[in-house]
Order: structure tokens, then C-alpha cells, then sequence
């Protein structure tokens, strides 16, 4: 009794403390066992700035990424700026003990939210020239609105950010994205651009930067000739490259990767200073380290092309495909990030689409139709349920995770199949040495037993009012639900009274089509100021409050628009 009382007392502190910060965070009841050689990784995010000569410094450790310091005359450049304010501002509190120095400069080697989404926190409201290839703006955007939510869902899987510290080992790329529900997300637009290469003198440091696709499209490096160092972006770190990324991409095309890479090889670098894990030192071992990764990627590339015309499936390649002995034990090529297998899968579906060519994947069963002839295969769904177990004991997490997508995909709240697929997710993770399949498991698991993931990405102001309208009306589109707007025909005009820009909607055949321009005798017009149009999409105001101000005149009445809005996903 006594017990209870007290119980009653702290509970609501509990919750009130465990509401703060890191409430979006989730615990396993039993510690969890780590792989050993994931858990040596662990070594390479040791948390410091290294001096790498005289006026370039990188930051390790702080976040998933590392953001690199050039102290020029009277001012500094920033390569990479960390994921959020917070850590860039941890970052840049260290820099700080080295130079006061003005930000003249920042330079993205790509468009990837840990290299971006901290410049808000670098330069607050500051204007600074932010240098960057000319697609990652595009990239930006459509990270930020299309594809964001899952994006940020398989992401935030694959990185760990819903699990505890216990669960979360290391990324394989960096200890941890930093990235909480408080985070203060700024990604500052480029407003430097270029195609091919670029040579600027700033603050009296002489740098070129050059165009090589490979982890993405819009990757960059920065050559410093005078100090001989090389930043190569993501385009190598110390880790099998990310040829595919679980949380899911467009194709990263393995022989640009290459390519890229062979343009670095061709000069003396004698500091190579990466966006990720740690730098390397001498001529020498540079070269061979490139050549090391580059020959990885060639060889998985290759192979699978080979394989790929011989007639085989992306899955009997995954068989064939391993790296050669003179190749495996390279410290580089370790997968602690990307794998050979998913390479492999991705290699082959990026040349040749969904079809593997096998006929009988060509028009499968239906998941549901595919279970209920296993089940009955089995004997029913005690037999399979009693099959997974089994499979269980016998230490088949694999093979035991399979049946149960057959048993959940009938009797979705059938307790003993969840308690089979969540052993064997906690099992499949703790045995895992690739962090990203780790987390992936692992934060399923929780999942499986409930666990809701809300969305915790809020960019700030300034980066959604950069984003184009273009962007926001592509992602309108593709929130569209067309059962709720079966056989409606409408048109919506829209006036920007800020930018002067008009767009349109034309409704129709369950598709929404957008124009940057105005059409005949709209049903309804719009007239709003682009940023506060920005605002509404991104859920940063209320609807009702923004046009009881008069933020925003609609004809013939608030009404019709609401009925427009309401064919959308919010
Ligand atoms: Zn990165």
C-alpha cells in the first residue's frame, strides 16, 4: 500500500522528466548485446578537433558528420556545417578557442541534412556567401518537401535516433545524428553555385572546387593546391561506401563514384581530410587508400553487371558477389555502413528496374494471398506459428522473421506471433556488425510492440521561406487523396502579393495539376504573400488565425477553400 502511494507521488515527476529532450527516445527492457567489431568502431568517432596543418582544423565526433575549419586572412571558411544549431554551435565554440575570426564562407559538399541542416546555428541571421554544387539546392528541396516523410522515417530507423544510448552503439559513419525533437534545423540556401569546377581566392586561401558525383549527385571536393589538402566530401570515409543507403534514395551510380575518385587520385594530396571518420595523412597512403576504395566499388560494380548479363536474379548475384581476398581485409572497406549485398541489389535494379526477370516475380501474389497459402500449406496457423518457434530455437531470426510477416499479415494482433518477430529483430540487431541494418532492426522492433514514431524534423523559418513555390506545389500533388476528390473538377489561382508570382491548380482526374500561371475563370482565387503561404504548408501557422488577420483573401469565401484544402494530406 505504502508502495503504491509513493509510486503515485513520483510518477508524475518521472513524466514530466522524461517528457523533456530526449522523450522521443526508446528503451529495450533487457540490455542488448553489441557486436565486438561494431563496438571497436566506436574508436574512430573519438570527440576533437585535429589540427591538420597550420590553418585547417576538422571537428570529430560531435555529431554524424565532421564540419572542417580554413582560417584565411581575417575571416574563416566552414566546410560542412554538422546537422543541427546545436551541434554546429558546439562545434564552433571549439573553433572558437583557435581563431575569432569572422564566417566569410561555407562551403556544402552535398546536400545531405548532417552537412547542412546546422548554418542557421554557424551564422545565426548573418548573410555569408555559401558555396555549393548547382543541383543541391534542388536536392534540398525536394528532401525538405517531397520526400520527406519517409525519408525521415527510414532515416531516422536506419541512424538510430529513436533509441537509447544503450541501443545506439555507434553510425558507422559518426557516433550519432544529432537530432532530437527540440533541434534547431537551419539549411541556409547556396547563393554560390557552379557546374563543373570553381577556383575563388577567399580571405588569401586559394581554393578550386570541383563537381564528382558519387555518394549523391550534387557531391563536391575542395582542393586547397597551396596547402595540398583534399576534402572529398562523402565520396570516401572508413567504411564500405553507401552504394545504397537502406533509408532509401534515388541511384547512386557506382561508376561516377569511380570516376570521381580517380579525379582525386590525380593530385598530390598529402592531407585528405573527409566529411566523415577520420583524416589520413601522407602521399602515399592516400593514393593507395583511394585506389583501394575505388577498385571495391569497381569490382562490386562490375561483377554485377557481369552476372547481370549472364541471366541471373539480383538475389543469385547477392550469392556470387563477394569482395575479392586481396581486397576484404582493406580497413576501408569494412561495412559499417554500406554493404556489398544491398550494392549488389541496387547495382542491378538501377540498370535494369523492379523486374529481376524470373517470370514468377513478375506478377506475385498478393502478400495476403501468398500467407494464406502458407498458413495453409503448414497446416494451419498454429502449425506456422509453431514452425516460426521452432525456427527461433533453433537461432533462424532470418527465417523466423519471414514466417511471421505470413502470421501478422493474417492475425495482425496475434501476441505470440509479435513476441516471435520482436526476439528475432532484438536478435538479428544485437548480432549485427553494419549499424544501419542494427538500428533498422532494432527500432522495428520497438515498433512492433507499439512504439510510435512521430515526426521530429521542424526546419526554421528561414529555411522553409527559401524553399521554391515550385517545391511546395509539387509536394501539394503528391498529398492529393483521390477518394476524397473522386469526380470533382476545380481550379485555384493563386497571387503572391510578395513575389509577384502566380501560380494555379486545376483539379481533375483524381490528379492535382500545378502551373506557375494563372488560368480563365478560376472557382477560386488566393491571394497570400508567398511566405506566409510557405508557413500554412509547413504547419508553422494555423489556417484560421491567418485568415481571421486578413493574411490571406480568398473569393468566393474561406469555405470552398477549406473543402480545396481538405482533398490534401495535412
Ligand atoms: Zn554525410
Amino acid at each position: 500500500m505504502r508502495f503504491k502511494y509513493i509510486y503515485l507521488l513520483i510518477s508524475p515527476l518521472f513524466f514530466f522528466v522524461s517528457c523533456k529532450e530526449e522523450n522521443h527516445k526508446t528503451s529495450f527492457e533487457k540490455e542488448l548485446s553489441i557486436n565486438s567489431s561494431l563496438q571497436k568502431h566506436s574508436e574512430e568517432f573519438k570527440k576533437e578537433v585535429i589540427k591538420v596543418k597550420e590553418n585547417i582544423y576538422v571537428a570529430i565526433g560531435f555529431g554524424l558528420a565532421n564540419s572542417i575549419m580554413i582560417v584565411g586572412d581575417n575571416g574563416i571558411i566552414i566546410v560542412d556545417v554538422m546537422e543541427s544549431g546545436e551541434t554546429a554551435k558546439e562545434v564552433l565554440e571549439e573553433f572558437r578557442k583557435i581563431t575569432n575570426k569572422p564566417i566569410k564562407a561555407i562551403i556544402y559538399t552535398h546536400n545531405h541534412a548532417d552537412h547542412v541542416f546546422g548554418s542557421t546555428g554557424m551564422v545565426g541571421d548573418g548573410q555569408v556567401d555559401i558555396y555549393a554544387h548547382e543541383l543541391t539546392p534542388y536536392y534540398l528541396d525536394r528532401v525538405v518537401s517531397v520526400t520527406r516523410p519517409i525519408t525521415e522515417l527510414r532515416g531516422f530507423r536506419m541512424f538510430g535516433v529513436y533509441l537509447d544510448d544503450e541501443a545506439l552503439v555507434n553510425c558507422g559513419i559518426g557516433p550519432k545524428l544529432n537530432i532530437n525533437p527540440t533541434s534547431q534545423l537551419g539549411a541556409i540556401r547556396p547563393n554560390k553555385t557552379f557546374k563543373d569546377s570553381l577556383a575563388v581566392t577567399i580571405e588569401g586561401i586559394d581554393i578550386e572546387l570541383y563537381h564528382a558525383p558519387g555518394e549523391t549527385n550534387d557531391q563536391l571536393f575542395v582542393w586547397l593546391p597551396n596547402e595540398k589538402v583534399l576534402l572529398p566530401g562523402d565520396n570516401i570515409y572508413k567504411t564500405f561506401p553507401n552504394l545504397y543507403t537502406i533509408r532509401g534514395t534515388i541511384y547512386r551510380d557506382p561508376k561516377q563514384w569511380t570516376q570521381s575518385l580517380d579525379k582525386m587520385r590525380a593530385y598530390e594530396i598529402e592531407y585528405l581530410v573527409p566529411s566523415h571518420t577520420r583524416p589520413i595523412f601522407g602521399k602515399d597512403l592516400i593514393h593507395n587508400t583511394l585506389t583501394t576504395y575505388r577498385d571495391g566499388i569497381q569490382y562490386v560494380y562490375d561483377q554485377t553487371i557481369r552476372y547481370m548479363n549472364k541471366g541471373l536474379t539480383s538475389s543469385e548475384i547477392v550469392e556470387k558477389v563477394h569482395l575479392p581476398e586481396s581486397l576484404r581485409n582493406e580497413a576501408f572497406l569494412q561495412e559499417f555502413y554500406g554493404k556489398v549485398s544491398w550494392s549488389v541489389t541496387n547495382i542491378f535494379h538501377g540498370n535494369l528496374g523492379f523486374f529481376d526477370g524470373n517470370p514468377s516475380t513478375l506478377q506475385p501474389l498478393s502478400p495476403t494471398i501468398k500467407a494464406e497459402k502458407m498458413i495453409s500449406m503448414a497446416g494451419g496457423f498454429d502449425k506456422l506459428l509453431e514452425q516460426a518457434s521452432s525456427a527461433f530455437s533453433s537461432k533462424e531470426y532470418q527465417w523466423t522473421l519471414e514466417l511471421t510477416d505470413y502470421l501478422l499479415r493474417i492475425e495482425p494482433s496475434d501476441e505470440q506471433s509479435i513476441d516471435l518477430r520482436y526476439n528475432s529483430l532484438i536478435k538479428l540487431g544485437e548480432n549485427e556488425s553494419n549499424p544501419n541494418a542494427r538500428h533498422y532492426y532494432l527500432t522495428i522492433a520497438k515498433e512492433v510492440k507499439g512504439f510510435k514514431i512521430k515526426s521530429i524534423v521542424d526546419p526554421d523559418l528561414r529555411t522553409i521561406h527559401t524553399i521554391p513555390l515550385e517545391a511546395m506545389f509539387d509536394n501539394l500533388s503528391v498529398n492529393l487523396i483521390p477518394d476524397k476528390c473522386e469526380n470533382i473538377r476545380l481550379n485555384v489561382n493563386f497571387s503572391f502579393t510578395d513575389t509577384g508570382e502566380k501560380w494555379s491548380v486545376q483539379l481533375r482526374n483524381s490528379i492535382a495539376e500545378a502551373q506557375s500561371y494563372h488560368i480563365e475563370n478560376p472557382d477560386i482565387t488566393v491571394s497570400v504573400k508567398s511566405t506566409i503561404w510557405k508557413e500554412l504548408l509547413a504547419k508553422k501557422r494555423g489556417g484560421l488565425t491567418t485568415y481571421l488577420s486578413g493574411d490571406i483573401e480568398v473569393t468566393p469565401g474561406i469555405g470552398d477553400f477549406k473543402e480545396f484544402m481538405s482533398y490534401f494530406e495535412e
